[in-house]
């Protein structure tokens, strides 16, 4: 069995869980002080995900490069195959806020999308 804290980040009060279980299932679950707390911790214990942000090269533009983000959380254990794809992407000039330069990367439903430009 392993045990973890885990420090919850949807409210700003920060509660201090500990999660114990295995790969397949949580078995116990402390320091919550809400049932939202309880779902982050489980998540995170499970299958923690992230909003992956870094930047993408851009031809022909006064910076080398540019903003992107996930539109949605991604498995972390996928963050840095994710970083290597966007890493070997070298976009034109002619992009949006907003447009999808990688869809569904590694099957994970996500899109990577330019923030800035
Ligand atoms: S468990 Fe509830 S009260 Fe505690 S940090 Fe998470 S959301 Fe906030």
């Amino acid at each position: 069995m392993e045990k973890k804290t885990i420090i919850c980040t949807v409210c700003p009060i920060g509660c201090n869980i500990t999660v114990s279980g295995n790969e397949n299932e949580v078995l116990s679950l402390e320091g919550n002080k809400c049932k939202r707390g309880e779902a982050y911790a489980t998540q995170e214990f499970l299958s923690p995900e992230r909003i992956l942000t870094t930047t993408v090269k851009i031809n022909n533009y006064r910076l080398p490069v540019i903003p992107v983000r996930s539109n949605k959380a991604i498995p972390k254990e996928l963050i840095k195959e994710s970083m290597e794809i966007i890493k070997e992407i070298e976009i034109e000039e002619t992009v949006e806020i907003g447009q999808v330069i990688i869809p569904n990367i590694l099957d994970t439903g996500a899109d990577i999308i330019i923030t800035g430009y």
